[in-house]
């Protein structure tokens, strides 16, 4: 949906929506995050195309991105927990772009429940960072026999001191986020 540049709004409100302590605040930026999944998801729903159910990509832990879900109808109605993670399996990205498992693509992190088969699946996650995790979870479920995987990410955690991504960063000075294009609908 968006870049989500390190320390910037989206960023610490990504970050924020699960690890502030305060659940008064934490509630509060679930609902921020949501309203604005909510947003693109109305404006963009030819692009994200059909789907059967929409699945978390869970971390060791938690799912932490089912409660922006249970938030937006009409993700919330499509929502089924196929995923799961594998106990002792690499946890997913952390929110300060540093992974704290591995960055290779391995399907075997997750866990997937028989019923996909066949099914056309979109994977929902707040932040992509190497994308090991969204790829990992992906491979999983096609294996699993899942007709079709589609990716929806609310952040691409971008650091503009690394050099892989400060050619991203130029390419968008002057630029700001909108609703009426994203990444598919207007390059
Ligand atoms: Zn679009």
């Amino acid at each position: 949906m968006a870049l989500s540049l390190h320390g910037g709004l989206l960023h610490t409100q990504l970050w924020g929506y699960k690890n502030i302590r305060d659940e008064v605040l934490r509630v509060s930026m679930t609902r921020r995050i949501a309203s604005l999944v909510s947003a693109f998801v109305a404006g963009h729903g030819t692009c994200i195309g059909d789907f059967d159910y929409l699945t978390c990509v869970p971390s060791e832990r938690r799912v932490a991105p089912a409660s922006i879900v249970s938030l937006v109808p009409p993700l919330a109605d499509r929502y089924r927990q196929v995923l799961g993670a594998s106990p002792g399996a690499a946890c997913s990205s952390s929110s300060d772009g540093r992974t704290r498992g591995a960055r290779t693509v391995d399907p075997g992190r997750f866990t997937v429940e028989d019923s996909v088969r066949g099914a056309r699946i979109l994977l929902f996650d707040d932040t992509f960072t190497s994308g090991a995790s969204a790829f990992a979870a992906a491979a999983a479920l096609r294996q699993a026999g899942a007709a079709e995987v589609r990716a929806l990410v609310i952040g691409r955690h971008v650091r503009p001191d690394r050099p892989d991504s400060r050619a991203l960063v130029e390419r968008l000075v002057g630029r700001s986020w909108t609703l009426l294009g994203c990444a598919r609908c207007a390059a």
